[in-house]
């Protein structure tokens, strides 16, 4: 994997779409691998109470087990439940269990309860900072649905990348999540939607193209111009505990999250000077 540049800051990235299966957990955790294996420091965590990214980063996960639940409504550090993930020695994960389905309701009562993971995450990055060991990027992998896990995610996030399924009605909800993201700014200026990566894609069908060309027009610059192909390879992996940079690194869809995540690598907000955003045209 050739080496991409380091962010100059850690980059935090809610995975976010209200629609379920249109490529979230698939997108967080093979960007994490992709950018782990070019050396990078990434963390993922899993908001989902599917545990779909705990399963494909090979975490255990089963009902009971110490997880991100413990954190956001125990209120215990995020370190003790973040693990190494096989393969990659830069990549870890926090896994989530059917346990954190109970969160929403028991956080109802509890004051500031959409800044819970923040503020865990806060004091684990720097931590981590100080002890010379600054994680790169953050990806947090949230449920379908746009309730109290997903807001911890927003508060807790800098750049929202949202997975679009190249399907009928794919952009419908969009307008929704971004009306959620502008609300969610006025407790987190810094949020903003930078990323957009079109999912199973399939080049044969006019669909396809139909639904990126339309994402293109009404979402510009932050639609990354690789996209996800629809691949067999892609959709097995999971059930091997890989991801599948691992499962089939020379796969066209491990190629794609690759340069997916080399573009997201050389477009740090943090870097891009003010000429750069003012005149960017594509
Ligand atoms: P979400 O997290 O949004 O619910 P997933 O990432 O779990 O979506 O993807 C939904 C389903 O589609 C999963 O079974 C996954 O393996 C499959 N999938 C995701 N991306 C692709 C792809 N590019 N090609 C084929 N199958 C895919
Ligand atoms: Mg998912």
């Amino acid at each position: 994997t050739p080496t991409l540049p380091r962010p100059q800051r850690t980059r935090i990235f809610v995975v976010a779409n209200q629609k379920g299966g249109v490529g979230k957990t698939t997108t967080a955790v093979n960007l994490a691998a992709a950018l782990a294996g070019s050396g990078a420091r990434v963390l993922v965590i899993d908001l989902d109470p599917q545990g779909n990214a705990s399963t494909a980063l090979g975490m255990e996960h089963t009902e009971g087990l110490p997880n991100v639940y413990d954190v956001i409504v125990d209120g215990q550090p995020l370190r003790d439940f973040v693990h190494p993930v096989a393969r990659f020695p830069t990549l870890f994960g926090v896994p989530a269990t059917i346990d954190l389905s109970g969160a929403e309701l028991e956080l109802a009562s509890v004051v500031a309860r959409e800044a819970r993971l923040k503020r865990a995450l806060d004091v684990y990055l720097a931590e981590e900072e100080q002890a010379g060991r600054r994680i790169d990027y953050v990806f947090i992998d949230c449920p379908p649905s746009l309730g109290l896990l997903t807001m911890n995610a927003l508060v807790a996030g800098r750049e929202v990348l949202i997975p679009i399924q190249c399907e009928y009605y794919a952009l419908e909800g969009v307008e929704t999540l971004f009306r959620i993201v502008n609300l969610i700014r006025e407790i987190n200026p810094a949020l903003e939607v930078t990323t957009v990566l079109l999912t199973m894609y399939d080049a044969r069908t006019r669909l396809s193209a139909q639904v990126a060309e339309n994402a293109r027009e009404s979402l510009g610059h932050t639609v990354l111009r690789s996209a996800i192909p629809r691949s067999v390879r892609i959709s097995e992996a999971p059930s091997f505990g890989q991801t599948v940079m691992t499962w089939d690194p020379g796969s066209p869809g491990a190629l794609s999250y690759l340069e997916a995540a080399r573009e997201i690598a050389l477009r740090d907000p943090a870097v891009q000077a003010p000429s750069d955003l003012a005149g960017s045209s594509d």
